[in-house]
């Protein structure tokens, strides 16, 4: 009789845990080794930098199992371990401080990790990123002491941020070299709604300037300087200007690695028995046909489970459309599909955008590329199915919300 196999996950996130779990209901019977540098068992970023930041969450609600479900599930979670090297050959997994785990087959759900801010006075004290779950405690300690907030970038997460501080009272301005809001995100029109929301509640930007220095008084940040040349005064600077994939483990082991770990349509890595999912991975999107990148939760929550399918031979396709969250002061929305700069021609609304609640459809030759429901709910799924079907829709239809989406 062979020896049963083991399949090592390293990442032990929301991808990770949720290939763990994908492999025993699937019924794997071997060996699951999941390998986390963290100390804490897998949790669900998004509270970070809402429900959990203003305190409103309790963290017993941000982890993906309960504290028994690995032992119970015979799934070995090591906390505290991270992996320092793979070697494709002879299938083994380097581990810091020594020893190695083998592996018949291997999935890197490694993540992403902040990309750091590059300026003089960089390392300040006071100056922070949000990624882990203390990032995000200390930052609530932070900001519950009010104060002057500058925030490095008008992303999501920078915006998530501004809007937590607001409620905590901060005084919070955005500095972002673009000329507005979520740029890359949604475009001009729709980030421009999200940058009338923040000014609504007092927050101040900065387009079209960058952070060149931060500047402080006895090791503290101080002030951050912006490429104009003015100082703002600040106590607290969160840099928040993307992520990078986490891809060392693989670049070091000679797989294919380019913005990511690249995959097929599987989550097969260039390497046949190393797989990859979540934001580390840069997979081959059937729907689009070219490898895509995905950042969000849903695909951490999906791309897991498809890699473990896939690591058990079951002939994965993972073509699941984007699908992105957000709640900001009273606004939440979700976006489906890749509303990338010049990948449409077209934007349809449907609804008040006066009073945002609305849906924005975007369009290319008369076909839906992408949707965002804001204060809409329930629809996401019907827009999906839009954007899945890749048929031209009638633009007074699509703006009337007497006509079902599913219609369309
Ligand atoms: C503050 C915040 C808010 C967010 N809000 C939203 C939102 O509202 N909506 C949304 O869709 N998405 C959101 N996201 C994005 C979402 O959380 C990520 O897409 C998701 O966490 C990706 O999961 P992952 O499992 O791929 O990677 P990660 O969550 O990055 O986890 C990877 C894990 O691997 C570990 N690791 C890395 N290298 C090693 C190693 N060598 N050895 C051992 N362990 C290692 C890391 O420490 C980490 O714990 C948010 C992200 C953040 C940070």
């Amino acid at each position: 009789m062979p020896a049963e196999p083991t399949y090592v996950i390293v990442g032990a996130s929301m991808a990770g845990a949720k290939a763990a779990e994908t492999l025993r209901e699937e019924g794997f019977g071997g060996s699951i080794v999941l390998l986390g540098e963290e100390q804490e068992r897998p949790y669900e970023r998004p509270p970070l930098s809402k429900g959990y930041l203003l305190g409103k969450d309790d963290k017993s609600s941000i982890y993906v199992h309960e504290e028994s479900w690995y032992a119970e599930n015979d799934v070995d979670l090591r906390l505290g371990v991270t992996a320092t090297g793979l070697d494709v050959g002879a299938r083994q997994v380097a581990l810091a401080g020594g020893g190695t785990v083998g592996f018949d087959r291997l999935l890197l759900a490694t993540g992403a990790a902040p990309r750091r801010l590059s300026v003089p006075g960089a390392d300040l004290e006071g100056a922070v990123y949000l990624r882990r779950v203390g990032d995000s405690e200390r930052l609530g300690e932070a900001l519950r002491g009010g104060g002057r907030v500058v925030i490095v970038g008008a992303g999501w997460i920078g915006l998530e941020v501004a809007a937590a501080a607001r409620e905590f009272g901060c005084e919070v301005t955005v500095v972002e070299p673009e000329a507005g809001a979520l740029h890359r995100h949604l475009g001009p029109e729709l980030g421009g709604m999200f940058a009338d929301l923040h000014r609504e509640h007092g927050v101040v930007f900065r387009f079209g300037e960058s952070v060149t220095e931060l500047r402080g008084s006895g090791g503290k940040v101080a002030s951050a300087v912006c490429s104009s040349g003015e100082a703002l005064d600040a106590e607290l600077v969160v840099v928040a200007i993307g992520a990078v994939p986490t891809t060392r483990l693989a670049a070091d082991a000679g797989l294919d690695v380019a913005n990511g770990v690249i995959c097929d349509a599987g989550l097969r890595s260039s390497a046949h028995e190393v797989f990859a999912a979540g934001d580390v991975a840069n997979a081959f999107h059937p729907l689009y046909g070219k490898h895509v990148r995905v950042e969000h939760w849903a695909n951490a929550l999906n791309g897991g489970p498809a890699a473990a399918r896939s690591m058990l031979g079951r002939g994965v396709s993972y073509d699941v459309v984007p699908y992105f969250f957000t709640d900001q002061y009273d606004l939440g929305m979700e976006t489906a599909g890749l509303p990338e700069p010049g990948s449409y021609d077209q934007i349809v609304y449907r609804g008040d955008r006066e009073a945002r609640e609305f849906i924005a459809f975007w369009l290319s030759g008369g076909v839906v590329v992408a949707g965002m429901n804001v204060n809409v709910w329930d629809v996401s799924d019907d827009i999906q199915a839009l954007i899945r079907a890749r048929r031209p829709v009638d633009a007074a239809r699509l703006a009337d919300p007497g006509v079902p989406i599913t219609a369309l």
